[in-house]
């Protein structure tokens, strides 16, 4: 039986009684096969699974996103029990940012380039909430999709840094069979939008395929993922990126492990992937 609890005084009473170790899965809600694979993994690592369903208004840049974003409690709830999630948090927003909330959680040069560039304040939003979800939940273990691969680097960060007790375990990118990763977001695609979505995978292979062959220089790549996209007519590049997988920083030549990754816009919606190249198995 799944329990549901809204505020942050029935989740920390809750978990004073539950099976140790714990293991968290913060969502957005909306929730798909990506997420599912979050919860399975949870569950099979812990003896306790805790779901987050909280759209943080705070890692939006704009109003509209935030309002438009899709949201289905009920149908959550389902997939929640489905998976055997334990403990499902899902906290209104006064809950989580109560009046007089003042505090910030800025994490430094790892939020700056990429999604921290493209949309100011995300990455604050994103490590405060964070942060509340740690100290409240207190898990042992916190499960975050490579989807999101600069987010993973910004919340190990803010987690090492605050001694928080939760570590942060970084899991595969699940994708549709035509490459495209699954995202909440892919529901606001018209079906033109929506054929043309995988070209995003097609640059990332592309690039990977020339590293594979032994490719080391990053402008090369970079100009190869630039080539690729540039034939979509639909999409509109935000950036492209070749970058060192744990600072995030552009890198020139490929020394180690690598991180290819890019955002664009299909009309209104903003997608984003990765690939991550030269990591040991
Ligand atoms: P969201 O609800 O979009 O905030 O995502 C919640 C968590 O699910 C984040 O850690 C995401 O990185 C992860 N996630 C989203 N999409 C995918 C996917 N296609 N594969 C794996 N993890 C994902």
């Amino acid at each position: 039986m799944t329990r549901v609890v809204h505020t942050r005084a029935d989740l920390r009473a809750a978990m004073a009684e539950v099976a140790r170790p714990v293991g968290l899965v913060p969502t957005m809600g909306w929730l798909h096969e990506g997420h599912r694979s979050l919860l399975r993994r949870a569950r099979a690592e812990n003896a306790t699974t805790v779901a987050t369903i909280f759209v943080n208004p705070r890692q939006f840049n704009e109003a509209a996103d935030f309002k438009g974003y899709p949201r289905d409690e009920e149908r959550d709830i389902a997939i929640c029990e489905a998976e055997g999630v334990d403990i499902v948090w899902i906290p209104t927003v006064e809950e989580i940012y109560p009046p007089g909330f003042d505090t910030t959680v800025r994490v430094g040069a790892v939020a700056e380039p990429l999604e921290g560039a493209a949309r100011p304040g995300h990455f604050e939003g994103v490590a405060t909430v964070v942060a509340i979800l740690f100290a409240v939940a207190g898990a042992e273990h916190a499960y975050f999709g490579q989807k999101d691969a600069q987010q993973v680097a910004v919340v190990t960060r803010m987690a090492g840094d605050l001694g928080l007790s939760t570590q942060v375990i970084p899991c595969p990118i699940v994708r549709e069979s035509d490459g495209q990763a699954l995202s909440s977001r892919n529901v606001r695609l018209s079906a033109e939008e929506r054929a043309a979505a995988p070209v995003l995978r097609r640059a990332l292979v592309a690039a990977r395929t020339a590293h594979d062959e032994g490719e080391r220089d990053a402008d090369v790549l970079r100009a190869l993922m630039e080539e690729v996209l540039a034939i979509e007519p639909l999409a509109q590049v935000e950036y492209v990126s070749v970058a060192d997988p744990l600072t995030l920083r552009e890198v020139q030549r490929i020394e180690g492990p690598a991180l290819f990754s890019m955002a664009l816009f299909l009309g209104t919606t903003r997608l984003i992937d990765n690939e991550l190249v030269g990591m040991k198995e």
